[in-house]
């Protein structure tokens, strides 16, 4: 699209540092000790990449941020790794925005300061709100091609293509892009460029552009709170359902064997099948339609569908309603048997020459039209890392709100969805209402129960034949699929130990590893023992992670604060090991050993090689 070079422009955030983020509940406010902001850490991927484009083929890199006067600190900085020149758009009346309105925003200011970019870099999400939905959301409304979670960049061919790999919830995606496109970076893109205070400060000499929602012609009424689809109406302190009773844990072995006993009478005890399904009642033939988008992986349709389909069913029964499955592409008879008898009283097909099963790019349009036609109360998609694109960009078409990442639905007195979502680094749970029609909103996989099968229920099959679904450029060239069996499978395990940062380094995981071993557990992990590097990612468990329902679940030095209890909160039994009687976990936790974890586990390793076991 531009001339000589490459044109790129690159969103980014300034961030409170998470760390240092606590919630006090008393006066339901943020405390930043310190206050420490940075530049949002994704982003710094995003430039450190940016200017290696523009030193490679020449060119222009632009960083943009919408932030209050303070953000200017971050372009700074973003400015001494490389960038030309900066745009800051700064505005009271941009306070209290939400995705979709800070979306519309940068993307006005893109058109404005740089409308032949050939790539707009955005982070895979802010740390700090984790929506991820700004990236998708540009995308739509600059109404190019979006590839999210970029770990790698094989080729450019400037003007045309970009070639490289994007993250899928089963490995990596080699995809060509036809340029200008959005892209947003991942961890993995490329080591950041890390710059000194003397840099920082020369790099005040650079120019940096302000300017104001006036200056992008949109009123103070489209912007911050009054322009945003979706409301805050309440914060509630989360209210843990679980009541702890502590164990006897002066004594080492008597701690490993009364630990041992508990595991195995919850083992013996376990209604696993009663906890995990629900019902979904009889087939219901009127009334407002809730709408589950149906995802496929390689063994059918994923349980995260299955999951949201029974969450729709029981919302369709309080709004007097009917649950609805969307499926993309062709369905087979299979999928339409089982979509209604676990709860689906309609399934859409969705018909168009481009929207195939397996590629995610002209999903969010289709959906969008699909919304259009029969204009649905809700819509609830998987948070997977297509659904992470799809929604965003349909909400963007659309022009409604849409939360990320809830952890429950709920229909308030006057028949609104109200959707729940951890906020302030998990202390606490936002209550978001949404002004726009319909609801929309994103659920991880394993959050809600699976609905039984209802042998013979059967739903109505609908085709929706489309006709504005736009060709998006997006080509998926290898698939990758990166399977890792040790540590076993944290969605199947009888007994999942989840360790915390509190085991003090990498070494004391071969211990716990042949702890689990030995009692059949997989092995999982907080957010911080991840971003450490002493687990991978895909060992999280969370809210940005994954949310699990085994039997048994034992936190070994875990602290436990909301954005990791959200993850167990279907498991059945939680057994909790910290040297904090204060620890967060145990307002989870059904027993609990305060204790140093090392002298209980190596205890129970013992006992366990004592019975050969
Ligand atoms: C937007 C957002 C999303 C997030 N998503 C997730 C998520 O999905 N999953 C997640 O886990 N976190 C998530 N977090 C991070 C979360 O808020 C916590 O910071 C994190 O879970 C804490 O990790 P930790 O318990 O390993 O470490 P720490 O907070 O360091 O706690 C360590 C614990 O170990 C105990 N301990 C120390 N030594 C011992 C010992 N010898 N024996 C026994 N106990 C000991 C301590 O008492 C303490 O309770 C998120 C944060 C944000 C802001």
């Amino acid at each position: 699209m531009g001339g000589e070079g490459m044109r790129i422009i690159v969103c980014i955030k300034q961030v409170p540092d998470v760390g240092e983020v606590r919630f006090d509940p008393e006066r339901k406010t943020v405390i930043r000790e310190g206050g420490r902001n940075i530049v949002n850490p994704f982003d710094r991927r995003s430039v450190t990449q940016a200017v290696e484009l523009v030193e490679r083929y020449g060119g222009e890199v632009v960083v943009m941020t919408m932030g209050p006067p303070q953000a200017e600190e971050a372009l700074w900085e973003c400015l001494a790794m490389g960038a030309d020149r900066a745009v800051h758009v700064c505005d009271r009346a941009l306070a209290g925005s939400d995705t979709l309105v800070t979306a519309r925003v940068l993307a006005r200011a893109i058109e404005r300061v740089m409308p032949d970019f050939d790539i707009v870099f955005c982070g895979k999400y802010a740390i700090d709100a984790e929506t991820g939905q700004v990236g998708p959301e540009v995308a739509e409304l600059l109404g190019v091609p979006i590839v999210c979670g970029l770990t790698s960049i094989e080729e450019v061919e400037p003007g045309r293509v970009l070639r490289g790999y994007r993250e899928t919830d089963e490995g990596q995606e080699l995809v060509e892009v036809r340029l200008p496109a959005v892209v947003t970076a991942a961890e993995r893109l490329i080591r950041p460029r890390k710059v000194k205070e003397a840099e920082v400060v020369e790099a005040r000499g650079k120019p940096i552009e302000r300017m104001g929602v006036e200056a992008l012609g949109l009123s103070a009424e489209e912007v911050g709170g009054l322009g945003s689809p979706t409301v805050v109406e309440e914060l509630r302190i989360a209210a843990p359902t679980r009541e702890v009773r502590f164990l006897e844990a002066s004594d080492g072995k008597r701690a490993a064997e009364q630990l041992l006993t508990l595991i195995r009478q919850q083992l013996e005890a376990s209604k696993r099948e009663m906890r995990e399904e629900v019902g979904v009642g009889p087939v219901r033939s009127s009334g407002p339609e809730v709408w589950v988008t149906v995802e496929r992986g390689a063994e059918g349709i994923r349980s995260v569908s299955l999951e949201l389909l029974g969450e729709a069913a029981r919302l369709a029964d309080r709004l007097r309603g009917q649950a609805c499955a969307v499926v993309f592409g062709k369905v087979m008879e299979a999928e339409t048997r089982e979509l209604g008898e676990r709860g689906a009283d309609r399934i859409y097909v969705l018909e168009h020459e481009r929207v195939k099963g397996d590629e995610v790019s002209h999903w969010g349009g289709a959906l969008a039209e699909a919304i259009r036609l029969r204009s649905p109360v809700a819509v609830l998609c998987p948070a997977t890392a297509e659904g992470r694109e799809y929604a965003p960009r349909a909400a963007a078409r659309l022009g409604v709100g849409l939360t990320g990442d809830c952890v429950g639905l709920e229909v308030d007195g006057d028949g609104r969805i109200v959707q729940l979502k951890p906020a302030f680094g998990g202390s606490i749970v936002a209550a978001i209402v949404t002004r726009t029609q319909p609801v929309m909103a994103t659920v991880r996989p394993g959050i809600f129960a699976l609905p039984r099968r209802e042998n013979g229920r059967r739903a109505v099959v609908h085709s929706l034949r489309l006709s504005e679904v736009k060709e998006m450029g997006v080509r998926v060239l290898e698939r990758r699929v990166e399977v890792e069996p040790k540590w076993g499978d944290l969605e199947r395990a009888r007994i999942v130990i989840g360790v915390g940062a509190g085991i003090g380094s990498a070494e004391a995981l071969p211990m716990i590893e042949e702890v689990a071993r030995r009692l059949g557990a997989a092995l999982g992990a907080t957010r911080k023992v991840v971003d450490l590097g002493w687990l991978p990612r895909q060992r999280q468990i969370g809210i940005t992670g994954k949310a699990i329902g085994p039997e048994v679940y034992l936190a070994v030095a875990v602290r436990g604060n909301l954005n990791h209890a959200v993850g167990i909160q279907r498991a059945g039994c939680v057994i909790a090991i910290n040297a904090d009687p204060q620890a967060e976990i145990f307002r989870y936790a059904d027993y609990g050993l305060v204790a140093d974890y090392r002298t209980v586990l190596v205890s129970l390793l013992q006992v366990l090689e004592q019975e050969g076991g």
